[in-house]
């Protein structure tokens, strides 16, 4: 049974659809992330699973319970924000035991216990002993873990987290969402992320959700929203890719422009298929080799990204815009690709992966 299930959510703004009939389900513990572009509508789920905004129609069952009409204070969630918002006249003591007693209320724990559960919850963050510290005297990193450690207080079953780490800065933001993600596998808490950084939802999510104009286009282990876009829409939101257009000709043979290249699927008879390539999916030969679906291609641009290279080419595909493809930097190590260089280049017949015809 799931732990958490939203059903036909809708949320108007005005003449504005923000939810359109969401329907989302989530297991005990996982660890879901909502991704999708600015204006989407992931916000607005996340804030009316909170009990923050009211959907107009729809339901949210958690654990079994309608929690659709409940005020927040009898949800049972804890949730984290993007600005922190810890009370900076509070200690961070007083912040993390702020829930313990204002919220669900029969299950308040006394003076002492409450004192102990922060420090409990402190040390969970890799923040013991801080406690009579002030948010101001905090980095923004720290702050958020002591965010975190107040909404785990309560031991809530639900964790909320609203674009927690973009606030900070690179290196900390690496650093914060393995912890978290460490955090959570250890609590086993359910928890609904919220992103538009599509590298900190494939390195976190269990499941990730891509959303668009309020509704969901694709909800799928990172692996499946990588590797098997659902449409033009997720492949071109998550990570680079080349998107081929290619005619039958014979079973699984296709032709691309002039070249003509294996695909592993059998598919309909269609007058046009697409295909999608990720940039890392196309291999480097010497020029004189042929192995199979191999082709000519011409440099246009070279990127150094770090560890690998973006190398941007004019192919006779009969595509409208460049191939890219990408190539590790230790491959490339003392052979250095410049622009109006002939590569010879192959997509193996599993890397070419058919896209839906009809968009
Ligand atoms: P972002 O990453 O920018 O926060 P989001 O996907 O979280 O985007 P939401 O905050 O859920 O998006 O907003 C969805 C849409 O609903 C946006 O177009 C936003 O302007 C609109 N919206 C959200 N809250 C309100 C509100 N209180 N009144 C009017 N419009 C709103």
């Amino acid at each position: 049974m799931a732990h958490l299930e939203i059903k036909q959510l809708s949320k108007r703004f005005g003449g504005f659809t923000a939810l359109d009939c969401v329907d989302l389900s989530i297991a005990q513990g996982e660890f879901v992330v909502l991704l999708g572009p600015s204006g989407c509508g992931k916000t607005t789920l996340l804030r009316a699973i909170a009990g923050l905004e009211r959907q107009d129609s729809g339901q949210i069952v958690h654990a079994g319970r309608d929690i659709s009409h409940a005020p927040p204070a009898q949800r049972d969630y804890g949730i984290v924000f993007q600005s922190y918002a810890l009370f900076p006249n509070l200690t961070v003591g007083d912040n993390v035991a702020y829930g313990l007693n204002s919220r669900r209320s029969g299950h308040a724990p006394g003076v002492l216990g409450a004192r102990q559960r922060v420090v409990d919850m402190l040390a969970l963050v890799g923040l013991p002993g801080i406690e009579e510290k002030y948010p101001t005297q905090l980095s923004g990193g720290q702050q958020q873990r002591v965010a975190l450690a107040r909404a785990l207080a309560t031991s809530p079953h639900l964790l909320l987290l609203d674009e927690p780490l973009s606030a900070l800065d690179a290196i900390e933001r690496v650093r914060l969402r393995s912890e978290i993600r460490q955090l959570q596998a250890k609590l086993g808490i359910t928890t609904l992320m919220v992103t538009h950084d599509q590298e900190e939802a494939l390195s976190m999510a269990d499941r990730i959700v891509v959303m668009k104009n309020g509704g969901i286009q694709q909800i799928g282990t990172p692996q499946d929203i990588y590797r098997t876009p659902a449409n033009d829409f997720v492949a071109d939101f998550i990570g680079r890719g080349n998107l081929l257009e290619a005619t039958l000709q014979d079973q699984s043979d296709f032709k691309f422009g002039k070249v003509s290249l294996r695909c592993d699927s059998t598919l309909p008879d269609h007058a046009v298929h697409r295909f999608y390539v990720r940039p890392e999916d196309i291999c480097l030969h010497s020029i004189t080799e042929t192995p199979e679906n191999s082709f000519t291609a011409t440099v246009k641009k070279t990127e150094f990204m770090g560890s690998s290279y973006l190398v941007t080419l004019e192919a006779d595909m009969g595509q409208n815009k460049p191939l890219v493809a990408q190539f590790s930097s230790n491959y490339l190590e003392g052979r250095p690709i410049q622009p109006g260089a002939l590569l010879r280049l192959s997509i193996p017949a599993g890397h070419l992966r058919p896209m839906s015809p009809s968009l």
